[in-house]
């Protein structure tokens, strides 16, 4: 296999969850009836740019199909997340009514509704329909396609042009990671920025947060591997925060290597070295990391035993992708988690790919009061807690899986 950025042959595992249907394959009731495709699922190390990455042999049309229907504005963490986002570029970046803002992978208009309501111009690129349509309602112009330079060169060609452009959660999930990044440094005015979200690699490792590789999301990034496919893509980077998001998230901050002026942060400088200490260079770093995973996945499906075993009823809430991962992975089924909850409607009577657990509403867990609730979500514990406080009514406990089990008292 080969790097998807530098070319060279991928060696170094990280990690192998055997194989998996694809994370948003939710299944109808008649679908039930037929096979799924599964397809490997690992993770493998280049150890030329150290692009930690998963194998690439489906194409993105399949995997994001116009039924998938994730809408960013169903998180009130998330879209506070994004208010104070705006909040601060908009300061920092002197951003106005003459400025334009860009944002890549715009879903419903979660964000962008706070830069409208500023009356800054703005623009979403964004190739779901359902959740596109959803920011055109919000008044939000979006074009419906993938980015890459080929988009970047057609809106240039259109007059358009970026003081700021916004990516959030969306480089880890593409599969041509050079024509993605190489299309900000084009559509970037010569001064403008561009913000980068994703997973980072460091936390994800240290956190055991296996759950998060499905095969949607084809890149795990470091700062360092970031740097290296920002610098050969036209794109330099300046600043960095560590944000709490996903688990442990990087915001990079990068602007035209031709153009930008913009002298790099000692916080970046710090956190390049913090990560050379903690071995992203180097192949042990990489190869301890199944053993962690497998823990958490025994010490999972343990606790769903034991709850069996005593007549305990588990049911799981929020129909994630990472909870997909970690159900195949176990090899979960609906004897052991009956049905999971979620808010979305979309989601609602379908079921979950692979381990086939019915997705319901919340009124479903109002009826059954179940003993135990899973969050598959984990980065949204607190969240979920607060908003399902009445369980505490039957004595309901919430339950996360990773980084470690966690059941509340
Ligand atoms: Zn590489």
């Amino acid at each position: 296999v080969n790097c998807r950025h530098c070319g060279a042959e991928t060696t170094l595992p990280l990690v192998d969850l055997g194989s998996a249907p694809f994370s948003n394959g939710y299944l109808s009731k008649e679908a039930l009836r037929a096979p799924e495709k599964w397809y490997p699922l690992r993770v493998l190390t280049c150890t030329e740019c150290w692009l930690a990455q998963t194998d690439d042999f489906a194409d993105r049309e399949e995997l994001f199909s116009p039924d998938y229907a994730y809408f960013s504005s169903f998180s009130t963490t998330w879209l506070r997340h994004s208010e104070c986002y705006v909040a601060s570029v908009v300061n920092r970046f002197a951003l106005d009514g003459r400025s334009k803002v860009i944002e890549v992978a715009s879903n419903d208009g979660y964000l962008l509704q706070y830069v409208k309501a500023l009356g800054i111009p703005c623009l979403g690129i964004e190739p779901t329909a359902s959740t596109a349509a959803a920011a055109r309602g919000r008044g939000i112009d979006v074009v419906q396609e993938f980015f890459g330079v080929d988009l970047a060169d057609r809106l240039v060609a259109a007059g358009h042009s970026a003081d700021l452009m916004v990516a959030n959660n969306v480089l880890a999930h593409v599969p041509n990671i050079n024509d993605f990044v190489a299309g900000f440094a084009r559509l970037l005015k010569p001064d403008g920025v561009a913000t980068f979200e994703f997973p980072h690699l460091m936390r994800l490792v240290d956190g055991n947060h296996f759950d998060t590789v499905y095969h949607e999301h084809f890149s795990y990034l470091s700062l360092t591997s970031a740097t290296t496919v920002f610098a050969r893509n036209g794109l330099t980077m300046f600043d960095v925060e560590e944000l709490p998001t996903h688990g442990g998230s990087l915001r990079v901050y990068a602007q035209r290597a031709d153009t930008g002026r913009r002298e790099a942060s000692t916080r970046l400088a710090r956190l390049a070295k913090i990560e050379v200490e903690a071995g992203i260079t180097s192949r042990s770093f990489y190869t301890s990391f199944q053993a962690k995973a497998d823990r958490v996945k025994d010490d999972f499906l343990a606790f769903l035993i034991e709850a069996r075993r005593d007549g305990k009823a588990v049911a799981a809430y929020g129909a994630a992708a990472k909870g997909n991962t970690l159900l195949n992975y176990a090899g979960i089924r609906p004897d052991l988690v009956r049905f999971v909850v979620d808010l979305n409607p979309a989601k609602q009577g379908k079921f979950m790919p692979g381990s086939r657990i019915p997705i319901v509403d919340e009124q479903h867990l109002q009826r059954e009061k179940p003993d135990f609730i899973v969050i598959l979500p984990w980065n949204l514990r607190a969240e979920v807690t607060e908003q399902l406080q009445y369980v505490k009514a039957w004595r309901g406990r919430f339950v996360t899986a990773v980084s470690k089990l966690d059941i509340d008292s």
